[in-house]
């Protein structure tokens, strides 16, 4: 037996009992006679002494930092104890000991606090995974992947495999493809998500289905994006959206429960698109704050009176005037003020510039365009954008979807200043009602004369009352610059995204099950009836032989886990994960392979 025991497990309790650890050895120090280890499994640490003294013989093996050993030794109370660490009040006095394994000095610190940089531990992951913190995150992983399975199964879900190697029917990005060898000049695709195969699923009757499960998409990389990456993937018959709104509220707060001791027991508030884009500019808000967006002006909606009587340009003659007012901030000195000015005239951000109206404590106001704006008018500015005293307003003015993205961006950037998004408050959100369609007006590869694009993926229904408005209406487009105006743009899908902290957590919708309507949708998306036969020919089959009505969504695990981690980070949550680049920067993938391989797949002749 190589151990009896871990490194995390001895107590006080154990002292006198003889046993054997076995682990990597974190530290060693020297003080005479005595030579003290830190012994570190995944358990824990614990202190093991060399008594030269007593046991000569042990110290004729060199010993180095992440060496493997087994020490076998009777427990003893330690003299100075260590309150830190669990099994501190004991040490391990040491009477035999052998080096299972040698190893080189690592190239970085096995410690919490590394001195070792984000390339050199993923180079090295094997080691870096050693560490607490990334132990820690992979345990986090681990119980969230059991909580989930627990949930599910008790609510009557199946976990089923789908296929990986499948065909290629690319749902928004672009697919990894794998040359056939047997069948040359043909190739299968990885799934971007199970999504076609739960839906058959359902016509089989399975209705109640789930997976924890990989999968790709060919994308441009953004910091916490991985071409391949984990879901939760669900699916349900006979249901609406209700139900799964409150079948997946329930698990994610099953998971703050067990993972986290978080009684989450508010309602999660819904909110509607067109209303999380008209107060937040962005369909995933952060709402642990308030600071909404005032819409002074934008597409006509809402035209504030002070605008229209003054000459000042940049708001006169802007499509979108957006405001929010950021509380106590009314004493920002000038500098603070340009700073914030050069924030958003980042080229991230591209917007011309800021304009601000401080409203102070004693009921007067100082703005940026005094000279347009008597103070009147500057009063009624701030009491249309519900200003307090102390409140610095901030103007964004521009093209429409531009400047509601930069607002929006300048809320989380001033949310973050001022401390609002705490990492110890978790609130969820459900936006649902997103738009069916959107209208690209270029294709992925930059061609295209513009076309309707679904905004979630092809099999998401429309709301029930807006059906008609597909069926009676052709999706051509005749003028590209007025594409809103098309009875397209204005159907709503039944589709539905959980958001925590202004992070998607995941999303779904209520599934398309006649075939009449689904290939109405392909040919509004611009297929043909021949490619739409041959992408989808076994979907639209399947819907001829009785499919139930059906619903799901499918859950970020990475996100989630590394959300209730307390990080944004999600490669902190991946094993293996892979860098900016899409690289496995260890394994050194992707690579080029052999000739003798290409010949094979009948890629090189
Ligand atoms: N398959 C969808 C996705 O990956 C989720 C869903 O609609 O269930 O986003």
């Amino acid at each position: 037996m190589y151990r009896t025991k871990t490194c995390g497990e001895l107590r006080i309790a154990d002292v006198a009992k003889v046993v054997t650890l076995c682990g990597w050895i974190q530290k060693i120090r020297k003080m005479g006679a005595l030579t003290f280890i830190d012994l570190r499994d995944r358990y824990g640490i614990t202190q093991i002494v060399l008594d030269e003294s007593k046991n000569p013989e042990l110290l004729k093996t060199a010993l180095g930092r992440e060496f493997v050993i087994q020490a076998k030794g009777n427990v003893i109370e330690r003299s100075s104890k260590n309150q830190n660490i669990a099994t501190g009040e004991i040490e391990l006095e040491v009477t035999e000991l052998n080096v299972l394994n040698a190893a080189l000095t690592p190239p970085f610190t096995i410690e919490d606090d590394t001195d070792g940089g984000e390339d050199l531990r993923m180079k090295y992951r094997y080691l870096d995974l050693r560490r607490n913190p990334v132990k820690q995150n992979m345990m986090l992983r681990y119980g969230v992947n059991r909580e989930v399975r627990n949930y599910l199964h008790d609510q009557g879900f199946l976990d089923i495999e789908t296929p990986f190697l499948i065909k290629s029917t690319p749902e928004g990005a672009r697919d990894f493809v794998v040359p056939s060898r047997m069948n040359q000049g043909e190739f299968y695709a990885l799934p971007q998500s199970p999504q076609t195969f739960k839906q058959l699923l359902m016509v089989s009757g399975y209705d109640r289905y789930y997976q924890i499960v990989k999968c790709f998409r060919d994308e441009d990389l953004r910091a916490d994006r991985q071409p391949e990456f984990t879901q939760i993937d669900c699916e349900m018959a006979f249901v609406e959206q209700e139900d799964i709104l409150q079948m997946f509220e329930g698990l994610i707060k099953h998971l703050f429960k067990t993972v986290k001791n978080i009684d989450y027991t508010e309602v999660v508030p819904r909110m509607t698109w067109d209303d999380a884009m008209w107060n937040y500019g962005n369909d995933k808000p952060d709402i642990r704050f308030e600071m909404k967006l005032q819409n002074l002006k934008s597409l006509g909606k809402v035209f504030a009176d002070v605008l229209n009587q003054t000459d000042f340009k940049v708001f006169n003659d802007a499509e979108t005037v957006i405001a929010i007012c950021v509380p106590n901030a009314a004493e920002y000195s000038r500098k603070q003020t340009d700073e914030l000015i050069e924030w958003v005239k980042r080229p991230q951000i591209g917007m011309g510039g800021l304009a601000f109206l401080k409203c102070a404590a004693d009921g007067t106001f100082k703005s940026s365009f005094d000279k347009f704006y008597d103070a009147e008018k500057l009063k009624s500015l701030a009491t249309f954008c519900n200003a307090k005293p102390n409140d610095l307003i901030l103007i964004l003015a521009g093209t429409e979807e531009k400047t509601r993205k930069a607002t929006s961006d300048l809320r989380m950037e001033m949310a973050t200043r001022l401390g609002f998004r705490k990492p110890d408050e978790f609130k969820l959100l459900w936006v649902y009602d997103f738009p069916l369609f959107e209208f690209a007006l270029e294709d992925q590869d930059g061609g295209g004369v513009g076309r309707w694009v679904a905004r979630h993926h092809p099999f998401t229904s429309p709301k029930p009352e807006h059906i008609d408005i597909m069926v009676n209406n052709s999706p051509k487009v005749e003028n590209l610059e007025k594409y809103l105006e098309h009875p397209y743009a204005q159907i709503k899908a039944n589709a539905y995204d959980l958001i925590l902290n202004g992070n998607e957590l995941g999303g779904g919708s209520i599934r398309i099950f006649q075939k009449d309507l689904q290939q109405k949708m392909f040919e509004a998306l611009g297929m043909s009836e021949e490619e739409a036969n041959h992408k989808f020919g076994f979907l639209l089959g399947a819907f001829e032989y009785g499919a139930p009505p059906h619903g799901g969504l499918a859950f970020g695990f990475d996100r989630l886990c590394a959300l209730l981690g307390g990080s944004e980070i999600i490669r902190d949550f991946i094993a293996f994960p892979k860098n900016n680049s899409g690289r496995d920067v260890m394994m050194d993938s992707p690579s080029t392979i052999a000739e003798k391989q290409l010949k094979e797949l009948g890629l090189k002749g």
